[in-house]
């Protein structure tokens, strides 16, 4: 795994920050600026609504709707305002990454946990939590997170609560039940969890990435639009090495795809499972969520998988929906069904066993089968049948007369995981040395003179 930062000529992203392979201790961070009193909480919201700052979880929902929204229902006492819970609103850091190809969280965690924890404290002033907690399977990340809380208490009590680590765990009502004591399974919505979460109260469930984008702003206002608008991205796939790296909006898949080592991809995985495949004609699309949407994929977590120019998408297709279909939490009817079938057909096409229903088979699960789960992992299956069938409908029909070579001589399901890039662990009591460097100060987030506190 090799972390790179693109393009070279701009200054090191405000997330990936300037020494990424090793752990930011608190007094690293607040000599950069970081816990400082900056921004009061209602002109934190403002310049959040401003920049247009959404969730890097894989929904994109706007950061500053979601903390208005648990405000307003912790000041009315929750919904149908019946009385306050009891502590009132809660702040949720969500640290569990289940899409395989992703490790930005994870990253993140290790890496930048003040950070994290500055962003929770920043969106529990804004809601008027008393609580917080930071969840997350991965024990490193947890143990990191610990003793950042112990260096430095962030102003409300945070409670680290892990979770096995699944596909679904990282849902947000899966976060709640997790924390509430039960299992790490999504429950149907309504309620959302900020009407109803922990607890019953009106939680903020943000992804650890949103809420380092939460603590950069506060900490540097007039730099939101572009915090808002780079983003960190785990690329994968083909013979080269993964590369986490954070980017501007806007920047081409083609253009990400020769920066990974794939310059000549024929195509990719996008979103994590999320987004399906897009063909190589699609790689001219910018990395922008409102693009990829209207293209018909996604950005979701920011992880993509580059297919190399001789992949078969049909093999890609077929590990994708096999670790869906494994990870389905099996409690609703329509999942455990609806992905074991998509799996055997994709699998039937992969194996050159389709029959000559299994095309039609796909196309009709992909429009029948969304959002007929409590979680998204249907939906995935159902975008990475269908967009199979958009994006490489060649290779679709040329698995429907033979088998494929490439995807027989391919053991499905060991491809997608990305391994977590390593991050050092670094002293508790003084700055890191290269945090003094040039390169650190260019990364420094408190204000220039003269910028408004
Ligand atoms: S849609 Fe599938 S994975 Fe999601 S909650 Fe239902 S059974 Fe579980």
């Amino acid at each position: 795994m090799t972390v790179i930062r693109y393009p070279t000529a701009l200054p090191p992203g405000p997330v990936l920050g300037a020494a990424p392979g090793v752990t930011e201790c608190a007094e690293a961070y607040r000599a950069a600026g970081g816990y400082a009193a900056t921004t009061a909480p209602d002109e934190l919201l403002h310049h959040l609504a401003a920049s247009g700052l959404r969730g890097r979880g894989g929904a994109g929902f706007p950061v500053a709707v979601k903390l208005r929204s648990v405000r307003e229902l912790g000041e009315r006492g929750g919904p149908g305002g019946r009385g306050r819970p009891a502590g009132g609103p809660v702040v949720v850091a969500n640290g569990e990454e289940g899409e395989p190809g992703s490790v930005k969280d994870r990253w993140l965690l290790r890496a930048r946990p003040h950070l994290v924890l500055d962003g929770l404290a920043r969106a529990a002033a804004v809601t008027g939590a008393v609580r917080g907690y930071v969840y997350l399977s991965d024990p490193v990340a947890g143990a990191r997170i610990r003793r950042a809380l112990a260096e430095h208490e962030p102003g409300l009590p945070v409670e680290v609560v892990e979770t096995p680590r699944t596909y679904v765990a990282g849902e947000e009502t899966a976060a709640v039940r997790r924390i509430d004591g039960g299992p790490a399974l999504p429950t149907a919505k309504p309620p959302r969890p900020y009407e109803r979460g922990v607890g019953g109260a009106p939680t903020l469930v943000s992804n650890v990435e949103t809420l380092a984008r939460v603590a950069l702003t506060a900490a540097r206002p007039d730099l939101a639009d572009r915090i808002a608008r780079t983003t960190l991205v785990t690329l994968s796939g083909g013979a080269a090495a993964p590369v986490l790296t954070e980017v501007p909006y806007g920047v081409p898949l083609r253009t990400l795809a020769a920066a990974h080592g794939t310059p000549d991809a024929a195509g990719a995985l996008m979103g994590g499972l999320f987004g399906g495949l897009v063909g190589a004609g699609d790689l001219g699309l910018p990395l922008d969520p409102d693009a990829l949407a209207a293209a018909g994929t996604a950005l979701g977590c920011g992880a993509v998988r580059f297919l190399a120019a001789d992949a078969c998408p049909v093999t890609a297709a077929a590990e994708a929906v096999d670790h869906l279909a494994a990870e389905s939490a099996r409690q609703c009817g329509v999942c455990v069904s609806g992905t074991a079938a998509v799996r055997d057909a994709v699998r039937a096409l992969a194996a050159g066993t389709a029959g000559p229903g299994t095309a039609g088979n796909l196309e009709r699960w992909s429009l029948a089968l969304p959002g007929r789960g409590a979680c998204g992992l249907l939906d995935a299956a159902a975008g990475i049948a269908g967009s199979l069938l958009r994006a490489f409908p060649g290779a679709v029909r040329g698995h429907l007369d033979a088998p494929c070579p490439a995807c027989s001589a391919t053991a499905a399901g060991h491809r997608l995981t990305v391994p977590v890039p390593p991050v050092a662990d670094a002293p508790t009591t003084k700055p890191a040395g290269p945090r003094d460097s040039s390169a650190a100060r260019a990364d420094r987030i408190a204000p220039p003179k003269g910028t408004k506190p």
